[in-house]
């Protein structure tokens, strides 16, 4: 026989989030967490110039960043000399000009 306190950590366990298979998970970043991507900014590479696609189309690859302080700081930060999902690497020039763009992108948000 379960309990009844059993049977609601079995419900409990369901997943909080409801749109796991509808919407698409992409990985920040900046602090590497998956997440929906329409909470997040992407960022292109085209032709070697970094990016943000606005629009959430553009061709080529792309990468996911939270338009929060937090993660955009810890992109400027990162080590990483290549990001795969841009088959790109970015000097921290650029990595500064994308983050005042998704902090100029992001400024309604907060
Ligand atoms: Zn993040």
């Amino acid at each position: 026989m379960f309990s009844d306190s059993a049977a609601a950590h079995a419900y409990r366990k369901v997943p909080q989030r409801r749109c796991i298979a509808k919407c698409a998970q992409r990985t920040c970043l900046g602090c590497h967490e998956r997440d929906d991507k329409s909470r997040m900014r992407r960022i292109v590479s085209i032709g070697g110039m970094i990016t943000i696609d606005y629009k959430g189309s553009a061709p080529g690859r792309g990468g996911y960043l939270h338009p929060h302080a937090r993660c955009l700081e810890k992109f400027a930060a990162s080590k990483t000399k290549e990001f795969r999902s841009l088959k790109s690497g970015i000097d921290r020039a650029q990595r500064l000009r994308i983050i005042e763009a998704v902090r100029g992108a992001s400024a309604l948000d907060s």
